[in-house]
């Protein structure tokens, strides 16, 4: 999964460039600098490499490796109180 703080992006399309495996491309939805920030493709070919997360200028991408989106759900599935 990647979190793309959308407001954050100023579009320079670095991310879009340097994936490895061209996972990226640029929205149709423009933020609040009317700029198209990036989105995973439909097709997601993302191995988690994170280049993306250190290479963005502006901090704006996250990448959280699958394992650890599963890791979260067991904790809430295994807690009494679901998780919180
Ligand atoms: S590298 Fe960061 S600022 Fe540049 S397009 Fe990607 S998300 Fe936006
Ligand atoms: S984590 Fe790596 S493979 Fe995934 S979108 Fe970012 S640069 Fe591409």
């Amino acid at each position: 999964m990647i979190e793309i703080k959308d407001d954050w992006c100023k579009g320079c399309k670095v991310c879009i460039e340097r994936c490895p495996v061209g996972a990226l491309e640029e929205s149709d939805r423009l933020n609040k600098k009317g700029i198209r920030p990036p989105k995973l493709k439909e097709k997601n070919e993302c191995n988690f490499c994170r280049l993306c997360e250190l290479i963005c200028p502006d901090l704006a991408i996250t990448v959280i490796p699958d394992r650890e989106v599963k890791k979260d759900v067991k904790k809430i599935l295994l807690s009494p109180t679901g998780g919180k």
